[in-house]
C-alpha cells in the first residue's frame, strides 16, 4: 500500500516499481481522463482557470511516472486529483478555535464583502457561535453608508441579546469600530464583530475605507464573506478584497443552496487564504466550520 501511494504521486522508489512490473504513464494516457476530470470540476462550478491549473499540476506530477500494474491510470488519477484538490482547498487552514483562545481579548474581527451576500446574518451567526464557545461579543456597524444598515444589525444584536454600537449614517466607520473596541476593553467583552460597507460611491472609496480601518483599528482578523452560489463573481470579488484589505480568511454563505462547493476551491486558490465557515441556512445556528476533507470528497462524488 505504501508503494502504491508513492507511485501514484510519482515520488521515490521508481526502480522498485519497475522491478514489480510497473507501467510508465505516457502523456496520451492522461488526455481523456483529465478531460473528464475537468468537466466534472467545471460542472461543480470550479472556475475554468483554476480547474486548468489544478489539472496541469496533476499532469506534471504524473507524466513519466510509474504506476503499478495492478493499478489503472484512472485509479492513479483519482488519488492524484483528490490530493491536488485537498491541497488547494485546505490552503492556509488553521485551528480557528485555538487561535481565538490564544489571542489577547478583545479579539477584533472585521467583515468585508458586498451587500446582499449574507454578511450581516453571518456576523450574527458568529456571535451565536462564540456564545456557545463561552465568549461574549459586541456587534458594531461599520456600514455607515447604507440606509437601514444600523437597524438591520441592531435587530440581530437585540435578538441575540448583544451590545450594539453604531453612529449616525454618514459617520466614520473607523470611529464606530474604534468605539466598539473601547467598549469591549472597558466592559471585558471578549470579541468585537464589526460590519463594514458593502458598497460606496466607488470601489476606490470602499477600499480606502477598508485600508483606514486596517490601519487605525488593526483588526485581529479580516474576513471576507460571499455566497457559495455566486461562482465566478465571488472569486473575482474575493481577489479584489484580498488585494485591498488583506483578508485572513473567507466565509461562504448559502452553501445550503450549493451542494457542490466549487466556489470554495476557486476562492481558496486565488486568495491563498482559508475558507473558515460555511453558512448553511437562515437561522443563527446555521453556521458550520469548513471541513476541507468533506468538501474534497463532495467535489469528487
Ligand atoms: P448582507 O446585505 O450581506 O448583510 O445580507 P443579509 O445578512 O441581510 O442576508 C441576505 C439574505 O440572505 C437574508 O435573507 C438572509 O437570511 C439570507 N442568508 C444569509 N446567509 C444565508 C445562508 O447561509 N443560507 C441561506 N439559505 N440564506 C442565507
Amino acid at each position: 500500500e505504501e508503494d502504491d501511494r508513492e507511485v501514484s504521486v510519482g515520488f521515490g522508489k521508481r526502480a522498485k516499481a519497475f522491478a514489480t512490473g510497473g507501467v510508465i504513464i505516457q502523456p496520451e494516457h492522461l488526455d481523456e481522463p483529465l478531460e473528464t476530470l475537468e468537466l466534472s470540476l467545471l460542472s461543480s462550478d470550479v472556475e475554468m482557470g483554476v480547474a486548468e491549473e489544478i489539472l496541469a499540476g496533476i499532469r506534471e506530477n504524473l507524466e513519466g511516472t510509474v504506476r503499478a500494474q495492478v493499478q489503472s491510470t484512472d485509479m492513479v488519477l483519482e488519488s492524484a486529483l483528490k490530493e491536488a484538490l485537498f491541497d488547494v482547498i485546505s490552503v492556509g487552514q488553521f485551528d480557528f478555535d485555538q487561535h481565538v483562545a490564544e489571542t489577547d481579548k478583545p479579539l477584533v474581527m472585521v467583515f468585508t464583502g458586498v451587500n446582499g451576500v449574507g454578511k450581516t446574518t453571518t456576523i450574527a451567526k458568529l456571535a451565536r457561535y462564540f456564545e456557545r464557545h463561552g465568549y461574549s461579543a459586541v456587534l458594531a456597524n461599520g456600514d455607515t453608508y447604507r440606509a437601514g444598515a444600523n437597524e438591520q444589525l441592531r435587530e440581530h444584536a437585540d435578538a441575540l441579546d448583544k451590545k450594539f454600537i453604531a453612529h449616525e449614517q454618514g459617520g466614520d466607520p473607523t470611529a464606530v469600530l474604534y468605539d466598539a473596541v473601547e467598549y469591549a476593553r472597558a466592559n471585558d467583552v471578549d470579541i468585537v464583530l464589526g460590519d463594514t460597507a458593502g458598497r460606496l460611491h466607488t470601489s476606490n472609496d470602499l477600499m480606502a475605507q477598508l485600508e483606514k480601518i486596517d490601519r487605525v483599528v488593526d483588526p485581529d482578523m479580516t474576513l471576507f464573506v460571499d455566497e457559495a452560489v455566486a461562482g465566478q463573481d465571488a472569486v473575482q470579488r474575493a481577489s479584489e478584497f484580498n488585494d485591498a484589505a488583506e483578508i485572513d480568511g473567507a466565509i461562504l454563505t448559502k452553501a445550503d443552496a450549493d451542494p457542490q462547493g466549487g466556489a470554495a476551491i476557486s476562492i481558496a486558490h486565488v486568495t491563498g487564504k482559508p475558507i473558515l465557515f460555511l453558512g448553511v441556512g437562515q437561522e443563527y445556528d446555521d453556521l458550520e466550520r469548513f471541513d476541507p476533507e468533506q468538501i474534497t470528497d463532495r467535489l469528487l462524488e
